[in-house]
């Protein structure tokens, strides 16, 4: 999945040289989310740099939950997560892993730094402690628990995991150094009550394994070679490290961190992400707003184009913010490549063809894509009345206007040549009908006194067509760093970006549309059918992205 072209990555050169050299046999990597959220686009980053790795080497991929904290993951995250890792066209080693699978083994691992002094039982508080660990410039101080006797230390962790005590009211920490100047290492906690079921292991356990305790030796356990993370773990190493020496894991992984992904105009939180859901600023995690995997592809944005964005912005460790143009940009390359033509007038308007046929309809073809022969063509029934844009038609207008005027003529896509006669207007004075009169001799042919129209305009029948929604998104944000500094992302939420559109009128091959399959309706922009709105008969539609690319325009100035 890496293109030929570009030159590799830090991490493809770290990999190469570890294999050529024998340091690894087989390359194993693993993705590892936490089920606390729904997976965004960041983590399309982490996903098809695992997975791509382990394509690339000829190695295998891991998908493992790091499900240590009960109180915030359920299964329905589970679920969602393996459905996206799917999606997104990538198959994990083996079945899926869970850190709950290695509580046992966890569990051991700590009586047995207990049992070398190298753990012990401490009562301060979540204040108290939080005191003792002084800060970035000074020391901490030790905790008044820190000298109890190794048999004290394992009787006290057996009546932790017996229940035997109150949340808070005690924890196991790792005896390391409080005065190391790196934080991480100051005798951090790594079991903590929680009287809590677990969506994996039930009522088994009421104390459960950090994540900086859990998260290294999983690794371990599972034989992880290059354990890759992003930059904010790199403190966290020195800890892991110790963890990894002062126990008897069956293998020693090794950590290498890479940025993160940002995208402006956006946030990449599962934290901020819920509270978009919590607090009703979408609908759901999926909302097709969202920069969720299962947003985006209920909008009807392509795997491809993801991965094909995960490869253009590559890995490196500096942090940076990417251009949300990019992924459109991705997503645009691949949807025009791909998306079958359609037509589809989002404000009709009526069109009646005084010299048509009364109930007649004949079936006019049309190709389902410019260059893709494949794609199948298209019938258009055409019929006396039609509906086209409101915006296609004027009284008047300069010569820059390449639609329908008054008196003037017009093709209609795929179809004749036509020209308005005669426009009706309602009480308010709003044009309501546009009477024309076609000429049938420009089927595939320019009009026999010559004169070519300038203009090309999209239409449906009025009798034989499917009436749809159709929602336009724009931006969720309205600023480009919505969660930098101390603002609240919340207030940066764009009150705008819904537009939804009743009446519409689509061509009537989109009412077999299959959900989230990729339209092109001409001039108006890439659609697909919604998955979780709308009847068979009444599709609703989104839209995925608009035609304009300016993104790449900008790059070409
Ligand atoms: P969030 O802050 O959204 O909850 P997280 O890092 O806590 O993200 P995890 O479920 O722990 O989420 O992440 C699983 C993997 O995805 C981790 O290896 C993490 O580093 C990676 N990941 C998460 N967000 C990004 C991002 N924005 N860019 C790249 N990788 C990411
Ligand atoms: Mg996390």
């Amino acid at each position: 999945m890496t293109s030929e072209s570009k030159p590799a990555h830090f991490l493809q050169n770290i990999i190469r040289e570890d294999l050529a050299e024998g340091r690894v046999e087989q390359l194993t990597t693993r993705f590892p989310p936490e089920p606390n959220g729904y997976l965004h686009i960041g983590h399309a980053k982490s996903i098809c740099l695992n997975f791509g790795l382990a394509n690339e080497f000829g190695g295998q991929c891991n998908l493992r939950f790091d499900d240590t904290n009960p109180a915030k993951e359920e299964e329905e995250y589970v679920d969602a997560i393996k459905r996206d890792v799917s999606w997104l066209g990538f198959e994990w080693a083996g079945d899926v892993r869970y850190t709950s699978d290695y509580f046992d083994q966890l569990h051991q691992w700590a009586i047995y730094l207990i049992e070398q002094g190298k753990a012990y039982v401490c009562d301060l508080n979540a204040e108290q402690a939080r005191e003792y660990r002084g800060t970035l410039k000074e020391p901490g101080k030790n905790s008044p628990y820190r000298d109890r006797t190794v048999e004290e230390n394992l009787d006290l962790f057996a009546r932790m995991t017996a229940g035997e005590f109150d949340e808070g009211s005690c924890s196991l920490r790792a005896k390391i150094d409080m005065a190391a100047p790196n934080i991480n290492l100051r005798d951090p906690i790594i079991y903590r009550i929680k009287k809590m079921a677990h969506h994996q292991t039930g009522d088994k356990w009421c104390v459960y394994p950090s994540y900086d305790f859990a998260h290294g030796q999983s690794d371990a356990i599972e034989g992880i070679s290059h354990s890759i993370c992003t930059l904010e773990f790199e403190d966290h190493k020195p800890l892991y490290d110790w963890f990894i020496e002062n126990l008897p894991v069956p293998a020693r992984p090794r950590q290498y961190e890479f940025a993160r992904l940002h995208l402006n105009y956006t946030v990449v939180s599962k934290r901020k992400l819920k509270q978009l859901v919590d607090e009703g600023f979408v609908d759901g995690w999926d909302d097709p707003r969202m920069p969720t995997i299962s947003g985006l592809r209920r909008r009807g944005v392509t795997p491809a184009s993801i991965r094909q964005f995960c490869e253009m912005i590559g890995v490196t460790r500096s942090d940076s913010t990417v251009d949300v143009g990019m992924l459109e940009y991705a997503i645009r390359d691949d949807l025009d490549k791909n998306a079958p033509r359609a037509m589809c007038v989002l404000k009709p308007l009526k069109v009646t063809l005084t010299n048509y046929p009364e109930g007649q309809q004949e079936m006019l073809s049309a190709p389902g894509h410019p260059v893709r022969e494949d794609l199948p063509t298209r019938e258009l029934p055409f019929t006396k009345t039609l509906y086209i844009e409101q915006e296609d038609f004027r009284e008047e207008a300069n010569k820059k206007y390449k639609r329908l005027v008054l008196s003037k003529k017009v093709r209609l896509r795929n179809a004749y040549v036509i020209q308005a006669d005669e426009v009706i207007k309602n009480d308010a004075g709003e044009i309501v009908e546009v009477r024309c009169s076609v000429d049938l001799d420009t089927l595939g042919k320019d009009p026999a006194d010559g004169i070519k129209p300038k203009g090309v305009i999209h239409w449906v029948s009025a009798d034989n067509n499917v009436d749809c929604e159709v929602r336009l998104y724009d931006r969720l944000f309205n600023d480009e760093s919505p969660d930098v500094g101390d603002k609240n992302f919340l207030e940066s939420v764009n009150p705008d970006n819904l537009e939804v559109l009743t009446g519409c009128k689509a061509e009537i091959g989109l009412a077999e549309a299959q959900p989230e399959k990729g339209y092109q309706f001409e001039r108006n922009g890439y659609f697909c059918r919604d998955s979780k709105y709308g009847t068979p008969d009444k599709p609703v539609f989104n839209r995925t992205i608009g035609l304009r690319d300016s993104w790449a325009k900008e790059q070409n100035k």
